[in-house]
């Protein structure tokens, strides 16, 4: 039979393949190599499989010979990945009248009924199709239900059990190869990532029953704990059982290892269990994975039915990585590999715990990782007031502007109505590590009568708990229990191993020092984009930003400014010596003027109040500068080009506290940035001005220093005319949020109304603010790079979008050969791992 390439003895030397017969084949293979005691298995390829879904009859002679006359045989599935699935086992194949009078005499005739009652009611249900409900009304064990049983099989079919075993198989064996072709199956096991035409293979093995004389069962081992990856042996026996037994509902399984709670396998077969777990050992050394042992014991002795990964947490696959490469099992760069970059927002923050109960409400939008329950409240002033008490509040808004930053400080989590993966909400959550789901439009929000209504109807006040899963999206009612942050030294190691293997830098988002403190303890090599504007939104800058804003001359203007300067040279200050001579690139001011103006009648008349203005004046001003379309509008260079004193006070203090910084530290070389750049000139203005304040600064204080200027390249015009724009900088950065707003023209702040849709139908296989557009972004971003670098060979390049925080998205940065990313500090782990794993 070798020689048959489709129906194989596994043997040490049989050809046996994942891609031919199955990962089970391949598994049982390597045990069988490990010398380990597996029963007799014979493989049948996918092709084999194939053939008898088709209706050809497998030559069944030729597969018995390989087995004793009188073996009981089982036949599971082994499809390519195990996580495909297939049909579920059948067990005790060749039972019949005959061998249930011979095992009745050798193991008792309740063990023999109960074997043949099994093989009877499963093949009645997976064979010969009948309803389950059939044997409901069978109570009875032993020989009487056994009868029952085969007489409820007669009276259905109109045709006695079958007896042969021969026959048995065969009808198994195509009922099982047919099952794989059924429009469930096919579904469920392409939503695990299964090509259409992914194959089935089958095992044929001999039983070793689990019941008899001595001490028989069966059960599962393995050497970790699935949740943790800590090293514990877990899983179940039960005593008289077969297959999958000891794990049902309900069952009193013992415990393996010795255990206060209950009886264990350790005390009733202590060679048994000595033996089984040496075994489950070499499987872990040789197989380099941690395996979920399936086992028999017949009368004390163990069988190795069959071996498969253990199903994990991910901080369990985590630990598990780190500790086979720990272990010398496997190579670091393995261990860096076997871990996807996704998972780790599981592990840098809290989870909802997987076995916790979920009373959902509704799914928007998983705009920033990890989860947090408080109490609801509707306005930035009410979050502050929370937490002055000290009870954890969620921030509810339709959508978050600039106004409500100190309440997102302050809250534990933001929930928005409106809003996509670029949104206010959104950078703002993910910069702060604040859970958050925006988009939740599902959700009626009525923030002015403090009240939120799920989709089912139930309303919800203020002061009412929820559950914000920002990970999934899940709104929750109440108070799941929770899972806290791992990051333990197991995640320092692997993230250690990852450096190791880089080739792209990776920096941070930070806006604030708690951010570049954040960024530091993540071990980025540097910020990639402070937004300055961020630092306006405390109370006490905010009034004198506003007082700036409405200042009517040049020289009031000035007088104004002076008063930001020290406050932003601050910031600055602090922000260079904590990241201690590593890169920190400074964006000049962004937004447009008036989202730093109170948009509510209440806001507009303190406002008048605190600047002595008559409200009329102030209304007349914000409504004045409103824009039909803001994120077009006068924001970016295009304030620095028309109100070019705003670019001037913060390249002073930039360059302030650069010498500032530079005193007691290592020295700072600050990079400036001017955001959403579109034509060359704007950059000659800017500059011009830049240089002017730098050589002042320097001749002030009598001390040179060094600085780097570079451009923002967020609009595709900035992409298409890098060429122009490159010489007069040292780096270009790509805002791929803004260049995808405007290469799709589609509204950042708006798209996630509808974008669940597009992407359900096709329309974007993936959200774009999310996942960089290989095909139209991407282009303008190889582009813009190969222009950029033919007029300047030494600029550098890089991404500050969301997108650099991406896995995807960093792998097309590193084709373009990019000198480094930058993400929100929260995500820059995964960005280190994501760029390790494209080195390897
Ligand atoms: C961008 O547009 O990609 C960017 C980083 O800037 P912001 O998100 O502040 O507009
Ligand atoms: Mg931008």
């Amino acid at each position: 039979m070798q020689n048959n390439p489709h129906t194989t003895l596994i043997t040490t030397e049989a050809p046996v393949a994942a891609n031919t017969h199955g990962g089970r084949a391949k598994c049982l293979q390597r045990l069988v190599r490990l010398d380990l005691p597996v029963p007799r298995t014979v493989a049948l390829s996918f092709d084999a499989v194939h053939q008898i879904a088709e209706g050809q009859v497998p030559d069944i002679d030729a597969i018995l010979e390989q087995f004793d006359q009188s073996a009981l045989l089982c036949v599971r599935p082994s499809s390519e990945d195990p996580d495909w699935g297939g049909p579920g086992a059948i067990l005790n194949i060749g039972m019949n009248d005959a061998r249930y009078v011979d095992l009745s005499d050798s193991m008792g005739a309740e063990a023999a009924a109960a074997l043949y009652l099994r093989f009877v009611q499963s093949y009645a249900i997976h064979v010969a199709r009948l309803d389950a409900d059939v044997f409901d009304d069978i109570s009875a064990d032993g020989s009487e239900g056994l009868s029952q049983s085969l007489r409820a099989y007669e009276d259905e079919t109109d045709e006695v059990f079958p007896q042969k075993r021969g026959e048995q198989l065969i009808a198994v064996l195509r009922s099982m190869a047919r099952a794989w072709d059924g429009t469930s199956a096919r579904l469920l096991r392409q939503a695990k990532g299964a090509p259409a035409d992914a194959g089935l293979g089958l095992v044929i093995q001999e039983m070793i029953p689990g019941v008899g004389q001595g001490e028989c069962g069966s059960g599962v081992l393995q050497l970790i704990d699935p949740t943790t990856g800590m090293p514990q042996i877990t899983g179940r026996y039960l005593s008289q059982s077969q297959g999958r037994d000891a794990l049902g509902e309900g069952v009193a399984a013992l415990y393996l290892e010795k255990d206060p709670r209950g009886k264990s396998l350790e005390e009733v077969a202590p060679k048994a269990f000595a033996d089984l777990k040496a075994h489950a050992a070499l499987m872990r050394a040789k197989l380099r994975e941690e395996m979920q042992v399936e086992f028999v014991i017949e009368n004390g002795h163990v069988h190795i039915l069959d071996g498969v990964r253990v199903q994990r947490s991910a901080r369990a696959a985590m630990r598990i990585a780190v500790r086979l490469a720990e272990d010398g099992i496997i190579p670091p760069q393995e261990a860096v590999m076997r871990v996807d970059p996704h998972s780790l927002n599981e592990m840098l923050h809290r989870q909802v715990h997987p076995e916790a109960e979920r009373d959902m409400l509704t799914t928007g939008i998983a705009a920033s990782p990890g989860a947090a329950t408080g109490k609801i409240v509707f306005t930035a002033a009410e979050a502050q007031a929370s937490a002055a008490r000290g009870e954890p509040c969620i921030l509810i808004r339709r959508e978050t502007s600039p106004e409500d930053v100190r309440g997102m400080h302050a809250a534990v989590a933001v929930l928005t109505e409106k809003g996509g993966m670029t949104s206010h909400a959104a950078v703002i959550g993910r910069g702060l590590g604040l859970p958050c789901i925006v988009g939740a439009s599902e959700m009626r929000f009525q923030t002015k009568k403090r009240l939120l209504t799920a989709p089912d109807g139930r309303t919800f006040k203020t002061g009412d708990v929820l559950t914000i899963d920002g990970s999934s999206g899940q709104v929750l009612a109440g108070q799941p229990a929770m899972l806290e942050a791992a990051l333990d030294d197991c995640f320092q190691t692997l993230m250690s191993w990852a450096d190791d293997e880089r080739d792209i830098a990776i920096r941070a988002n930070a806006d604030t020092p708690a951010d570049a403190q954040t960024a530091r303890n993540f071990l980025a090599q540097g910020i990639g984009l402070c937004r300055t504007e961020h630092m306006f939104f405390d109370p006490g800058r905010l009034i004198v930003m506003r007082e700036m804003i409405f200042a009517q001359t040049p020289s009031g203007r000035a007088a104004v400014l002076e008063r930001l300067l020290p406050m932003q040279r601050d910031d600055f200050v602090q922000l260079f010596r904590i990241m201690e001579g590593q890169p920190v690139c400074i964006r000049l001011f962004d937004p447009p003027l008036h989202e730093f103006l109170p948009t509510t009648r209440s806001g507009q008349r303190e406002l008048a109040e605190a600047l002595d203005l008559p409200v009329s004046d102030v209304e007349r001003r914000v409504a004045a500068m409103s824009e039909y379309n803001p994120m077009l509008g006068l924001r970016g260079v295009r304030l620095g080009v028309t109100v070019p004193e705003i670019y001037d006070m913060q390249a002073r203090a930039i360059f302030e506290a650069t010498l500032e910084a530079s005193k007691d530290g290592a020295p700072v070389v600050p990079e400036v940035m001017i955001p959403l750049v579109s034509a060359k000139r704007e950059v000659e203005l800017v500059k011009s001005r830049i240089d002017t304040v730098a050589a002042s600064v320097a001749s002030e204080r009598g001390e040179e220093f060094e600085y780097r200027l570079g451009v923002m390249v967020e609009t595709p015009r900035a992409c298409l005319r890098a060429d122009d724009i490159a010489p007069q900088t040292a780096f270009l950065s790509f805002g791929t949020n803004d260049l995808t707003q405007m290469t799709y023209g589609l509204s950042r702040d708006d798209a996630g109304r509808f974008m669940s849709d597009y992407v359900r139908q096709g329309v974007f296989v993936e959200d774009p603010f999310h996942v960089l557009d290989p095909e139209g972004v991407g282009e303008l971003l190889k582009l813009g790079a190969e222009r950029g670098r033919q007029a300047q060979p030494d600029v550098t390049l890089s991404v500050c979008g969301e997108h650099g925080g991406n896995p995807e998205s960093i792998a097309i940065c590193r084709d373009l050969g990019f000198d480094y990313v930058s993400c929100s500090p929260f995500r820059v782990p995964v960005a280190r791992l994501a760029s390790a794993q494209l080195a390897i």
